[in-house]
């Protein structure tokens, strides 16, 4: 694994995602590797080209939020849209912490997305930030050997269960990313049933989505012999038989689309 170090020229960016106002991406590149990751076709250099080997630390941006959380607007934070902020360096640079330290008090909300369990050593930020915090673990099956062929280098899915529990134990509001769902891989009720059983348990809403083609993740997948082609009639179908199994759960569950559809021209939740 090689760790750069480089200096960024903004901390937040306008975020592409309707559910944010802005993103934050302390890393590029990302140790866990993640064979479908779309991340990969947005991150140049090294850190782009191989996946998983290389992590660009951009150190520079404690400095940067410190200015301008006094001149932006309070909004929500992605944290993070193309990288995870929980990956093995932020051990030694903390970023994210540095981050959630400056953006917290000055009224940012952050809505953080990892699939690791290091996120625990913030449990006491998050705790007292409770009401300005969200925590979203991505997990993809409880198959602990599909997921290891799919996400190498990423903590085990029982370990992500662990982590979301104990984040939901603090009161934070929490959910699971459940995708994305490949064709015949991942997309059967042994591999969801039990995340949806964990979110039941959890109080955490579900977000379900497919793979959705990238050429970075297209071709890592097919290194492995994973065609991940796939047609809308299996995506109707699939979700349907998800959302029944939600509604007998009595969990919350949106697809993508309908996650993005609750929100106006002006980032706005619609049912606020
Ligand atoms: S953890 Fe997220 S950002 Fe990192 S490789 Fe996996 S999908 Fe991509």
């Amino acid at each position: 694994m090689r760790v750069i170090e480089i200096r960024a020229s903004h901390a937040l960016t306008p975020s592409g995602l309707p559910e944010y106002q802005y993103a934050l991406n302390p890393y590029l590149g990302c140790y866990h590797g993640c064979r479908y990751c779309y991340a990969r076709d947005f991150t140049g250099g090294d850190a782009g080209r191989r996946w998983g080997e290389v992590v660009y630390v951009k150190v520079n941006i404690p400095a940067l939020l410190r200015s301008e959380v006094k001149v932006l607007r309070p909004g929500i934070v992605g944290i993070s849209t193309i990288t995870d902020p929980y990956q093995p360096v932020e051990a030694k640079y903390r970023i994210t912490r540095s981050s959630l330290e400056i953006l917290l008090p000055a009224g940012f909300h952050a809505s953080i997305q990892t699939k690791s369990t290091f996120i625990l050593k913030d449990a006491d930020l998050l705790f007292v930030y409770r009401d300005r915090v969200d925590v979203g673990f991505t997990i993809t099956t409880m198959d602990r050997d599909k997921a290891r062929l799919l996400e190498p280098k990423a903590p085990p899915p029982e370990a992500r269960a662990y982590a979301l529990t104990r984040i939901s134990e603090l009161g934070v509001r929490t959910w699971i990313f459940l995708g994305p769902l490949i064709k015949g891989l991942n997309d059967s009720a042994e591999d969801y049933r039990p995340v949806l059983e964990l979110a039941k348990r959890t109080h955490s809403e579900v977000f379900v989505d497919r793979y959705r083609p990238r050429p970075g993740a297209d071709a890592m997948l097919s290194a492995l012999g994973i065609s991940a082609s796939a047609d809308r009639s299996w995506w109707r179908s699939k979700t349907q038989e998800i959302k029944s199994e939600c509604s007998a759960l009595g969990v919350i569950c949106r697809t993508a689309e309908e996650e993005w559809r609750m929100y106006d021209k002006g980032r706005r939740r619609l049912e606020l």
